[in-house]
């Protein structure tokens, strides 16, 4: 058996249209053109910067120059003035200077997230918006988007979004980038990818019909400045276009992504002829995908690889298994065509398989058709070799059906020594790890892995270098961009097109902007490229919840640390000196508990060398010193002393309290009335703020937004654990150190401090009495709100164990969860409003609306939070509509909520 990692004969292979991450929305896998770069080398920065006002030539031919415009640039001079320039590196605008101008948001440079602006002058359409899969997918970040905050500050330049075929690369960014642009901004795409994209605007409760446009092959339409030309050009997924950008400066070829499939299994095959018309016509700048140029020669195509598994498949005596990729709907076809030539039933495991087939479908290019599939229980009913069975995970992504099946863990699929697995796809340079194990596993359970180069099971999306020098040499641009590529990629596709004899050619990264200018009568008026200024783009990144934002936001960098430096989290319950001046001199003492995590504890003597360094360290502050800087030398002195220790520098959390001990009752009693309280050292100023009892900080939640901090239930890396149902005493200057929820310790008034402290006061009764009120709200939201992901369920399972203890959380409880009374009014709501909302642009102030119509029944929500509660329910009920189990019934709203979707169906499908 071969293993195939690499694609052709280079060590940088292509890749393909690849699921990448089962987790991401109820996508599942999801598909990815690209072809994750086997190296991810740090290029020199190569810099361009721009004059002012006058753009910087670039391009290695400067032959004739141009009418001479004060402060313009050119050779030597330019970099003499780089140095100069370097201040300014603000984008060029106006109406001088080069009028084709393209700014590449993001795929240039990388694999993935290709978005980029071309325009006109100053108008521009954005052609694609995809996202990207980080490396470190584990810590959480699921998704890489380029940057929308810039999008958004020039939102009124770009007048269209043109998506050239569905790949999450190219459309998984949409979500986001949507929202960045105005709101009347269209979107045009080929029918399929529409489907595609209507699914995911609908997941994220943003679909407005009107603002999807379908264009076809061949037919022009306008967009922004561009009269434009969809192109065909063949692909890993079905509707792949070519764009030709056409305005009175010149004509524009954005290839999309592509290869030449001479037998494609449609019949639609590359539209070479178009291009040879182009070329007589003339094309100022070409833009072409790079994924493959170092594989030499030439793909071959899917009708060779549906040849190929026809071939496996009627060989084989027992259950046939293939695995690909979901997006490959032409490749499903092959699949489907030999198991009717074979006898075979199709089942579908893995839930991308139907998303992509789904849209086909609803699009009329499926070729089949979904109704006919064997259920997923119904595996058993068939003889093994009357199956064959189609599933995801062919990277190995962690719940993917292929993947389950290797640890045993799938309920549908149980693989077996007669099984034959057939690989249909490619190992995604960066995946081989995981996938290697993967077929490890399958091996060790004795099926037959079929894989490999010349098993002919897979071919590439991505046209290697033959095809890619064959379409530069008809297309004969004078001026070539290579795009869709890591830099290594596109600087040798750079010389591939110079090869071909373009004279004009140049590799840029994403914030970089270009400017072109048409040659006319090859009168040469352009020196070739120039540059019109850089702009330091910023990622923004998706933890695959509702969280969204910059590296900082998301704390890319502290999810890093922690995992790689650990945890270590200290509640210290003060003992100050006795008597009543406070002020007798003993020393400070605590009574500590440490909790650690991702830390090397060397069988617990670091664990006692940390509690020995934080006791002296107490010791050492001065009787009367404020918590807070107990708690700076504490966790100063503990991180000093690990990374002594074993070389880790983990993030260090310390909460002291002050010890109620000697508290007389009256004392607190006046202190919860709000009196003044004196004669306890330095807590004569401090004002109770937070009945926590101290075992409950552990989950309490950063104000800086990591709330994830550890639980204590994992006793073997604790000690000295107390409970101990105090009060805690926190000094208002505090707030920044202590760890708190600032939110929520400030969303108390001082009517329920008052409601809240009595059950300390007299803990009888009321405290058991609202101990089961807050289990009642609990148990309401529990019913209620099964949309939550795991993490909220694992939180309210927290709330409820802690309930009786734990009553300070109660309160954020109630007042932050949705009760089902609150979810039935706000779905109402939204449904009378439901036809407002496929036409309004504005549709914040129909969410005012709504949460005015919920102030009318005494429900206190704002439009943000009636939004994003809308955002979870349509999520809900797509997962629900989808599931054919029992949990339909269970989901309270399913029918409301059908009433209004299923309408925006029909809107949407006229
Ligand atoms: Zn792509
Ligand atoms: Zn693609």
């Amino acid at each position: 058996m071969q293993l195939e990692f690499l694609g052709g004969s280079s060590i940088l292979g292509s890749s393909h249209s690849a699921p990448y991450k089962q987790r991401m929305a109820s996508f599942g896998a999801l598909s990815l053109c690209p072809c994750s770069p086997l190296l991810r080398p740090h290029h020199p920065v190569r810099t361009i910067y721009c004059c002012h006002g006058s753009p910087t030539v670039l391009g290695k031919n400067v032959s004739k120059v141009p009418r001479k415009r004060p402060g313009r640039l050119e050779g030597a001079k330019r970099s003499m003035e780089d140095s100069v320039q370097r201040k300014m590196e603000q984008f060029y605008e106006g109406s001088d200077g080069p009028p084709l101008r393209v700014l590449p948001i993001g795929g240039l440079g990388e694999i993935g997230m290709n978005c980029m602006l071309v325009g006109n002058y100053d108008r521009y359409i954005l052609i694609d918006a995809g996202v990207m899969f980080p490396d470190h997918d584990e810590l959480g970040v699921q998704k890489i988007i380029p940057d929308t905050t810039f999008i958004k500050r020039w939102s009124h330049k770009i007048e269209a979004v043109v998506i050239t075929h569905g790949h999450e690369d190219h459309i998984g960014a949409l979500p986001w980038v949507i929202p960045a642009l105005d709101s009347h901004t269209p979107i045009y795409a080929s029918s399929f990818t529409v489907e595609l994209i209507k699914k995911r605007l609908k997941e994220n409760g943003i679909f407005v019909p009107s603002r999807l446009k379908v264009f076809k092959m061949r037919k022009r339409f306008t967009a922004g400045p561009f009269e434009i030309e969809p192109i065909r050009v063949t692909h890993s997924i079905p509707d792949c276009c070519g764009l030709v950008l056409r305005c009175t400066d010149g004509t524009i070829l954005h290839t999309g992504d592509w290869k030449i499939d001479e037998s494609p299994l449609d019949g639609k095959v590359f539209d070479r002829e178009t291009l040879e018309q182009l070329s007589k016509e003339g094309v100022t700048l070409m833009m072409s995908d790079s994924t493959n140029v170092l594989s030499p020669g030439r793909t071959i195509s899917e009708s060779v690889v549906a040849d190929a598994l026809l071939r496996r498949i009627s060989a084989a005596k027992g259950r046939v298994i293939t695995t690909q990729f979901a997006s490959n709907i032409h490749r499903l076809g092959s699949v489907k065509a030999a198991a009717d030539l074979t006898g075979r039933k199709l089942v579908f495991v893995g839930m991308s398989l139907r998303t992509y087939l789904d849209a086909a479908w609803k699009d009329g290019k499926a070729p089949i058709d979904p109704s006919t599939l064997v259920k997923v229980e119904d595996i058993d009913a068939y003889a093994p070799k009357d199956l064959l069975i189609v599933t995801t995970g062919s990277q190995a992504e962690p719940r993917a059906a292929l993947n389950l099946a290797s640890y045993g863990s799938s309920h549908s699929l149980k693989l077996s020594k007669e099984d034959m697995i057939l690989y249909s796809a490619k190992v995604i340079p960066g995946n081989e790890s995981r996938v290697m194990k993967m077929l490890n596993r399958i091996s060790e359970i004795g099926s037959n892995i079929i894989m490999g180069k010349n098993e002919l099971l897979h071919t590439s999306g991505h046209g290697y270098r033959g095809e890619l020098e064959e379409v530069l040499q008809i297309v004969k641009p004078q001026h070539f961009l290579p795009i869709h590529g890591e830099l290594l990629f596109l600087k040798e596709h750079e010389l591939l097109g110079r090869s071909t004899g373009i004279r004009h050619t140049t590799v840029i990264k994403n914030g970089e902007m270009l400017g072109v200018s048409h040659l006319r009568n090859r009168r040469v008026l352009s020196n070739g490229f120039t540059s019109l200024g850089r702009e330091n783009l910023q990622l923004k990144y998706s933890d695959g919840d509702k969280a969204f934002g910059s590296s900082s936001e998301l704390f890319v960098d502290e999810r890093l640390k922690i995992a790689t430096d650990g945890i270590i989290v200290v509640s210290m319950e003060i003992l100050r000196p006795q008597s009543v001046d406070g002020l007798n001199g003993t020393g400070i003492k605590g009574k500590l508990r440490i909790t650690t995590r991702c830390l090397w504890l060397d069988k617990g003597k670091l664990l006692d060398a940390l509690h020995k360094a934080a006791h002296a360290a107490l010791s050492s502050c001065p009787v009367n010193c404020p918590l807070a800087h107990m708690e700076r030398t504490v966790s100063e002195l503990l991180r000093k002393m690990v990374r002594k220790y074993s070389g880790k520098r983990p993030e260090v959390i310390v909460m002291a309290v002050e010890s109620p001990g000697g508290v007389l009752s009256e004392e607190l009693g006046a202190r919860l009335s709000g009196k003044s309280y004196s004669g306890f050292g330095m807590s004569a100023s401090r004002k109770a703020v937070d009945g926590q009892p101290t075992k409950s900080h552990l989950n309490s939640i950063r104000p800086d937004g990591n709330n994830d901090l550890p639980s204590e239930d994992n006793s073997s890396q604790e000690s000295q654990g107390y409970h101990l149902e105090s009060e805690r005493l926190l000094p208002e200057e505090d707030y920044d150190t202590t760890n708190l929820n600032l939110t929520e310790t400030q969303s108390f008034d001082n009517e329920g401090l008052e409601d809240f402290w009595k059950p300390f006061i007299t803990p009888s009764s009321p405290a058991n009495e609202l101990a089961k009120d807050h289990e009642g709200s609990v148990q309401h939201l529990k019913n209620a709100l099964e949309i939550s992901n795991e993490r909220e369920e694992v939180s309210d399972d927290k709330s409820l164990k802690t309930s009786n203890s734990d009553v300070n959380s109660s309160k954020p409880v109630k007042r932050n969860k949705w009760k089902p009374e609150e979810i039935k009014k706000l779905i109402k709501l939204r449904g009378q409003l439901h036809a407002r909302f496929q036409v309004t642009r504005g549709r914040m102030a129909l969410w005012e609306e709504i949460s005015n119509g919920m102030l009318a029944d005494g429900i206190n929500r704002s439009p943000g939070q009636c939004k994003s509660l809308w955002t979870s329910l349509v999520q809900k009920f797509e997962q629900e509509s989808k599931s054919e189990k029992k949990s339909k019934k269970s989901w309270p709203y399913l029918e409301e909520m059908s009433g209004i979707l299923s309408d925006s169906e029909a809107v949407a499908t006229k």
